[in-house]
């Protein structure tokens, strides 16, 4: 049987092993897919276990995408570029990292329908999940990237990997077409964005990462407005889709089930 498994800390609440057990028993494999809280300094031997064969795949989640970097063989160019790794593999007697995070969210926004190209894009976040972000959009034909996090270094840092972002200090608005939250910001009931949302009219494109909650108070401020709303839950589909099909090569469906497997977990 082969063994699969998402690691990061904390790593309970991950939907990964639902959504990839629903897929390899939809698809009759013989393989299972467990989760597991890990230190740091379990890193190096967790991979090891996919070198020698022990485990088949693992997805990474916060806050070891870029901690796995130096432990691996080799890295596909968009985890190269994005210095994220979400989805590793052995090919060739190589541990392989990957970042389906890109892909899953253009994915998401091709599913709806949603042009990037010439667009303004907003994003709020410095974390894990921005570099994936940014990168995407570039792909998309964003024709300008506008950067904020609360902790500026960390914008300034991925100023380093791009340097066409433009940053903006944490609470300033400026001109977008879309905007997204891939902060942590929204996970929790209370949890408020700081934002001068009196100087955002209607018709942009409010996304936010998260999916659990439905509609967090970021989403609800910018359908208020008179905007279309998003949330991640398509590109939290997307990317394990995609990682699925590195690892037993069959495209899993993504159908109105799976999305509900997805809800109020
Ligand atoms: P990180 O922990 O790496 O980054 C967290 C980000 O949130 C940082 O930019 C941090 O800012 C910011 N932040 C946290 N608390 C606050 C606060 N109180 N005020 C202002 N900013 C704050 O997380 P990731 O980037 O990995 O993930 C971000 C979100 O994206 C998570 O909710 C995650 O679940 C979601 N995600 C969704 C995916 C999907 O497929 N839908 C895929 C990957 C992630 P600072 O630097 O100042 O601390």
């Amino acid at each position: 049987m082969k063994k699969y498994l998402v690691i990061g800390n904390p790593v309970e609440h991950s939907l990964s092993p639902k959504l990839h057990n629903y897929w390899i028993k939809e698809n009759k494999i013989d393989a299972v897919y467990n989760k597991k809280q890990l230190n740091e300094i379990d890193i190096q031997k967790i991979i090891s276990e996919v070198k020698n064969g022990e485990i088949d795949g693992i997805n990474v989640t916060v806050p070891f995408k870029k901690t796995v970097i130096p432990f691996l063989n080799e890295l596909t160019s968009v985890a190269k570029k994005t210095k994220s790794v979400n989805t590793i593999y052995k090919k060739m007697d190589k541990v392989i990292g990957d970042n389906t995070d890109v892909g899953g969210f253009e994915s998401a926004l091709q599913n709806i329908n949603y042009n990037v190209k010439g667009k303004i894009a907003f994003i709020l976040g410095a974390g894990g999940v921005a570099p994936s972000i940014i990168l995407a959009l570039k792909k998309m034909g964003a024709s300008k990237i506008i950067l904020s996090n609360r902790t500026k270094q960390k914008a300034e840092d991925l100023k380093k990997i791009y340097p066409e972002l433009d940053l903006v200090n944490w609470g300033d608005v400026p001109e977008f077409d879309i905007i997204i939250n891939a902060t942590s910001l929204g996970l929790k009931e209370n949890d408020t964005i700081k934002l001068d949302y009196s100087v955002i009219g209607p018709n942009k494109f409010f996304y936010d990462v998260i999916y659990n909650p439905s509609k967090t108070k970021f989403l609800l401020k910018g359908k208020e407005l008179g905007n279309q709303i998003e949330n991640g839950k398509t590109m939290f589909a997307y990317q394990a889709q995609l990682a699925f099909k590195i690892w037993h090569n069959i495209e899993p469906k993504i159908d109105e089930k799976v999305l509900k497997l997805l809800e109020n977990d």
